[in-house]
């Protein structure tokens, strides 16, 4: 699935979408440079789980956890190489996880959503959806 978006409240609205419709367990995996909209597509992400706390960006704390039905673990592994931390959690729980192709090798199952800037206009961007073919019928 591909989407175009001009504004991070556009992305926000895809990420929404998608936590709307994705099953308890799911592993997002991030693709894309700094400032592409990692954390801009969480934010939405976690508003569609129905989760109400403001979602930051968890560069510095290397993971946030935000509770809700089932809680979502928001991870950065951009100063980190090691898969460990990721599966402290629970196999139900939702993670997305920014800088995902440091830990490529445990992270096969994942949704990965792909964003690239466009290079000719600096609020668009492309986000590619892989693995989500389940989710065809996506309404936005
Ligand atoms: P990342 O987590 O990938 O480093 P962020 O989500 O923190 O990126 O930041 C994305 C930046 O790009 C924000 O400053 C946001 O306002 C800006 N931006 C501009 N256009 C878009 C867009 N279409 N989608 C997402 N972010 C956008
Ligand atoms: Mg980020």
């Amino acid at each position: 699935m591909e989407f175009i978006t001009n504004s991070p409240e556009e992305t926000e609205k895809i990420g929404a979408a998608i936590g709307k419709i994705i099953p308890a367990g799911t592993v997002l995996a991030y693709r894309g440079d700094l400032g592409a909209g990692k954390t801009a597509f969480t934010r939405g992400l976690a508003r569609g789980l129905g989760i109400e706390d403001a979602v930051t960006s968890p560069t510095y704390t290397i993971v946030n956890e935000y509770p809700g039905k089932i809680p979502l673990f928001h991870f950065d592994m951009y100063r980190l190489s090691s898969s460990e931390d990721l599966f402290d959690i629970g196999w139900e729980d939702y993670l997305a996880v920014e800088w995902s192709e440091r830990v490529d090798d445990v992270l096969e199952d994942a949704l990965k959503v792909v964003i690239h800037r466009d290079p000719e206009c600096d609020d668009g961007r492309r986000i590619t959806i892989e693995g989500g073919e389940a989710y065809a019928d996506l309404s936005l």
